[in-house]
């Protein structure tokens, strides 16, 4: 876990390394964002950050607790108010991303469009898999996963219609690799990561490209199990630049997942091993399969692949048709 790692010894390490070279701005004058769940921790720098450079941004947020209870229009506002003191363009949003279409009716009514939608707003209801009751379970689902279709859904057709729309959605490494007590989160972060990649296939020709973030950072979320050293080091400053990379007209990335955080971003993709073809025409036992476990499981032996899309995933069952067992 990234708890056992040496923490502070990296941090020294990355102190001493020489900063990188800052390259040309990315400018978002006369765009439209939106950033779910803007009123806190990640959300909050990402408002900030697109509207320092020059984009007005839609600050959503319920203002409910980490764990989706209650409302305040006060999380929200003080995102607002902190943009509007700086020079910056900014109006509020206080209705759940449940209600997707109130969310956009916003950045519509406010500015007229929207360019970037960043769906950010999450909730936590951890409990060990046995104690999960259906409300810690679909309540997840809802913000995360139907909160993050619904503002796609009114943002989609506006996008479609100005050819032009950027997405970036949030995952996280739970939903990529699974954590003790967060079976309901798991499963709606990954399927975020599902959502995203097919939205990618039907944007791309309408110049709607959308993209998944794993983001680590030092929020509400996390104060409970980061030590006050790594909170501070997992500054949300340092994850809201891949945002604004993603969400600018410059990028020509689409479907893709990144892990980002404490200043480092790292893309990630599924791998397959090169499997086993057992004749196809022939009857497979499970003897047979526990006989080649050790090869179906082999990512080591140079045959393994990186499917991309399901046509990649899908020619690893083509080739094997045509292996077929002559009668001897
Ligand atoms: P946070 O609690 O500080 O911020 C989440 C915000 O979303 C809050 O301001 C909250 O009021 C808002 N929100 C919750 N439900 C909402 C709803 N239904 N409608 C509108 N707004 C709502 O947490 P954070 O750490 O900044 O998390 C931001 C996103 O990043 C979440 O999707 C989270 O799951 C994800 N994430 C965070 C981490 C991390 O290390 N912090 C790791 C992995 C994933």
């Amino acid at each position: 876990s990234i708890m056992d790692t040496n923490f502070l010894e990296l941090l020294e390490r990355a102190k001493a390394a020489d900063a990188n070279p800052k390259g040309e701005p990315l400018r978002f004058d006369g765009q439209v964002a939106i950033v779910t769940g803007a009123g806190g921790g990640l959300g909050k720098a990402y408002a900030l950050l697109l509207a320092s450079l020059g984009a007005s941004v839609v600050v959503n947020d319920l203002g409910g607790s980490h764990s989706g209870q209650g409302a305040d229009a006060r999380a929200a506002d003080m995102v607002v108010s902190e943009i509007q003191k700086a020079g910056g363009k900014a109006v509020a949003n206080y209705d759940s991303v449940e209600e997707g279409d109130k969310v956009v009716e916003t950045a519509l009514k406010a500015f007229g469009r929207v360019d970037i939608l960043v769906n950010n707003a999450g909730i936590l209801r951890d409990k060990s898999f046995a104690r999960m009751a259906d409300a810690d379970w679909d309540l997840v689902q809802k913000v995360h996963l139907r909160g993050t279709y619904k503002v796609v859904q009114a943002a989609w057709p506006h996008f479609v219609k100005q050819k032009y729309g950027r997405i970036i959605n949030t995952a996280s490494a739970v939903g990529l690799y699974g954590n003790f007590g967060q079976a309901n989160y798991s499963a709606a972060k990954l399927g975020v990561v599902g959502f995203t990649k097919t939205l990618a296939l039907e944007g791309q020709r309408k110049n709607i490209l959308c993209n998944v973030i794993a983001p680590n950072a030092g929020t509400r979320m996390t104060a409970t199990v980061m030590p006050p050293e790594m909170v501070e080091a997992f500054k949300p400053e340092y994850v809201a630049p891949l945002i604004a990379y993603l969400g600018h007209s410059s990028n020509e990335e689409t479907g893709s997942i990144f892990e980002v955080g404490s200043g480092w971003v790292a893309k990630v993709r599924w791998q397959r091993t090169g499997g086993v073809g057992f004749p196809a025409n022939r009857e497979l036992t499970p003897e047979q399969v526990a006989k080649e476990w050790a090869r179906i499981t082999d990512f080591d032996d140079g045959r393994a692949t990186n499917p991309a899309t399901t046509q990649d995933s899908f020619a690893g069952f083509m080739d094997n048709f045509g292996n077929v067992a002559r009668d001897s």
